[in-house]
This record gives C-alpha cells, structure tokens and sequence, in this order.
C-alpha cells in the first residue's frame, strides 16, 4: 500500500482537500520508489465525504497504473449509512480489472453488501477485537459470551459453525475463561470469529462463480432484518445501499443534499 493521509469524519473541506493532496503525491513517489517487480501495489483513493473530492482523488490515483486500489477514509467517525454511500460513489469510480480493497469495514453484514458494491477485498480490526471483548460472530446475529444465560449452556458459540472451537468448548466455558479473565478466552473467541468471516467470503465466492450473488444478497438482507427485529442487532437498522452500478443522486454532499 501506498501511504495515504486519512484525516477523520467529521473534517472541514480544507482538512480533506489536503489529504487528497499529500495521498496523491506520497502516491506518486511510492509508484516511481517501487516499480513493478512481481509484488503488487495498491493506491488508496481519499476525499472524505465530498463528493468532487473523491472524484479528484479516485482519477488522480486510477491514472498511476496501481496494480489495486484501495477506498480508504471511510469507518473514521461517521455513520454507517455515511460510510455506505462514500463505498457506493467511491467503488463505481474505480477500474473493472484491478481488484478494490476497502480499508476498515466492517460487520459481516456488511461486508456482504460491500461485496455487492464491487469491493473484493477487506481488512479491519472488527472480527478481532470484538472477539477479545466477548462478541461472536454467528449466523444469528452477535453473541455476548458474558451473559449470565450462558453460565450451564452446554451448546457451541454457533451450532452450524466447523471451527475448532465450536467443535470442541461449550458456551458455557467459553463464558467462563471470559469471566475469569483468561487469555486463552482471547483466542479462542479470535478463533472463531476469524473462522466465520473466512466462511463467510468463501460463501460469497461461491455464490459469485454461481451467479447467483443477488440470491446470496438477498437472503442475507432478510436474515438481518429478521435478527434486528428479533433485538439481535445484526445490521443495526442500517440504511441498506442500492447493489453495484445504481449510484446515488449527483449532489456536492455524498450523504446527498447540497449543503456545504
Ligand atoms: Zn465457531
């Protein structure tokens, strides 16, 4: 990656044409400091919430020859209907044939629809460090393993899960090492968190080979919702965004409306 200047959300104008700036220039000296020798490199496209912005930043980076390139600047203090539309304008200016890698996002749910959105690549702190707090990943939604119903529960974290960790503990010892600050806690939950992100993108995989993303899309945008209605939270009511190629109204703002 090159490096880029990833100022936080809320910014003034000034703050983010800066940081296009210094991320377009510390770009170009990444491209002529490492040439092309087998080893890819990615750009990372910034502009904040403005929407000229990012279109300066994504042609400014597009036009280097990057083997990849990132949307960086999202998941830095706005909301997760924000960082949707800044994935939906950012990810249809970037090129077809190179992989797009987003920076810092996010829950299962949504990398589901970021998928949609043309992204292939994630990387973020969420699986990780929600695990060493206590929360799991699962088909159903999220699991606090320090909620006293788990104290004798003798089932896995998550029934349909193959990691090594459902295969072998209980909710019931899992609650407990979190209880009585154990590390192996730490990792056993990182286990298994990390396993059903993994499972979740070779599913999304397959469902691309298949053909049949919208079907996959679909039916995990009726699962969140049923979840959130059941107080599970998993998409936490968000604003769900229109799939790949639908791009939101031209506006200066990206959240749209024309304020400044
Ligand atoms: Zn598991």
């Amino acid at each position: 990656m090159a490096f880029d200047d990833c100022p936080p959300l809320p910014s003034a104008r000034d703050r983010i044409l800066e940081a296009v700036r210094r991320t377009t220039l510390w770009a170009r000296r990444s491209r002529t400091a490492f040439p092309a020798d087998g080893r890819a490199l990615f750009g990372i496209v910034q502009g904040g919430d403005d929407r000229g912005l990012r279109e300066r930043s994504a042609a400014e980076i597009t036009a280097m020859g990057f083997d990849g390139h990132a949307i960086g600047g999202v998941s830095v203090g706005e909301s997760p209907a924000l960082s949707r539309a800044i994935v939906a304008m950012t990810a249809g200016l970037l090129p077809d044939d190179r992989p797009r890698y987003l920076m810092g996002m996010g829950t299962p749910w949504d990398l589901v629809e970021m998928i949609a959105l043309g992204c292939d690549l994630f990387d973020c702190v969420l699986p990780t460090r929600n695990a060493r707090n206590g929360t799991l990943f699962t088909a159903r939604g999220r699991l606090q393993i320090k909620r006293r119903e788990f104290a004798a529960d003798p089932r896995p974290v998550d029934e349909s899960c193959g990691c090594p960790v459902c295969r072998r503990h209980s909710r019931a010892y899992l609650r407990h090492l979190f209880m009585a600050g154990e590390i192996l806690s730490m990792r056993l939950n990182t286990l298994h968190n990390l396993h059903q992100y993994a499972e979740l993108m070779r599913q999304a995989r397959a469902a691309i080979e298949a053909r049949r993303y919208r079907e996959f899309l679909e039916d995990h945008r009726s699962r969140a919702a049923g979840q959130a209605a059941e107080g599970g939270d998993p998409a936490g009511g968000r604003d769900l965004p229109e799939p790949h190629g639908a791009r939101p109204p031209r506006s200066r703002s990206i959240a749209g409306g024309e304020s400044e």
